[in-house]
C-alpha cells in the first residue's frame, strides 16, 4: 500500500476501539460468548479460597480449536516472537517488535490496534502471526486473512453455483475478536475494494460497541526503506 493509499483508507478508524469500560458485568458475559467467562481473556482465573491459577480456557484442546479457526498462513505457522530477529541497529523494526510484544503481553488492557508498514520481507506477516499465536495462547479468538484472498472469497460467493454466501464469508471477519488483514496494499483499490474495506471496518466498529474487538492491519509500502509500525 502506498502512503497515500494508507491515508485514503483512513486507517485511524480501524482501531475498532472498544468501549472504555471493562465489560466484566454479567450482561457482558452473556453477550460475549467468545470472551472467556472465567478470566475475561487474562488467562488467569480466581478459584475462591484457593487463589489464582491458569484458566481452563488455556487447555490444549481449546488452543488447538482456536489455532484451526485462525487460519494462520502455513508458511508462517511456526512464527513467534522467539524466532523473530530484528536487523541489528534497525530502530523502527525493533519498535515494531516491541509494539507487537506489548500488545500480546498487555491484552486485553489495550486500546489501539497496530498497522505494520514496509517492504516485502521485513517481517510484517511474521510479527502479526506471532501476535495471533500469543493471543491464542491466552485463549483469544483470532482470524488471519490475506485481504486479496478475502475479496476473492466474497466475489466467489456471488456465484450462484457456489455453496456459500457473502455473509457466511464475512461473519467470522466481523465477529472474531482480533483480526489481521495482511497485504492490504497488494489489492488494486477499486471502488468496490474500498467499499468492502469500509464495510468491514464499520461493521467491526459497530460490533465493538457491544463486544471487545481489535484489528491489527498490515499494509505493504514498497516505497519505505524499512518496516515500521504505528498504533491505530
Ligand atoms: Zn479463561
Amino acid at each position: 500500500m502506498s502512503a497515500q493509499l494508507a491515508k485514503n483508507y483512513q486507517l485511524s478508524v480501524i482501531s475498532d476501539a472498544a468501549p472504555a469500560s471493562n465489560n466484566t458485568s454479567e450482561v457482558a458475559r452473556q453477550d460475549s460468548p467468545e470472551v472467556c467467562a472465567f478470566c475475561y481473556g487474562t488467562g488467569m482465573e480466581v478459584v475462591p479460597g484457593k487463589g489464582a491459577r491458569h484458566c481452563r480456557c488455556r487447555t490444549e484442546e481449546r488452543q488447538a480449536k482456536l489455532f484451526a479457526a485462525a487460519h494462520l498462513p502455513r508458511r508462517y505457522e511456526q512464527c513467534s516472537f522467539a524466532n523473530y530477529h530484528p536487523v541489528p541497529g534497525n530502530g523502527t523494526q525493533l519498535q515494531a517488535f516491541n509494539y507487537a510484544f506489548k500488545l500480546v503481553d498487555e491484552y486485553p488492557a489495550i486500546d489501539r490496534g497496530l498497522l505494520f508498514m514496509g517492504p516485502v520481507g521485513t517481517g510484517k506477516t511474521h510479527l502479526s502471526t506471532a501476535i495471533l499465536r500469543g493471543l491464542i495462547e491466552k485463549g483469544i479468538p483470532c482470524l488471519f486473512y490475506e485481504f486479496g484472498a478475502l475479496l476473492k472469497e466474497i466475489q466467489n460467493s456471488y456465484n450462484p453455483i457456489s455453496q456459500t454466501s457473502e455473509l457466511k464469508v464475512l461473519a467470522p471477519v466481523y465477529e472474531t475478536e482480533v483480526l489481521v488483514l495482511d497485504e492490504l496494499g497488494a489489492v488494486k483499490p477499486t471502488d468496490w475494494v474500498r467499499d468492502t474495506m469500509m464495510q468491514i471496518i464499520n461493521t467491526r466498529y459497530n460490533v465493538s460497541l457491544r463486544k471487545r474487538h481489535w484489528k491489527i492491519a498490515l499494509a505493504r509500502d514498497s516505497e519505505a526503506a524499512s518496516m515500521r509500525c504505528v498504533k491505530l
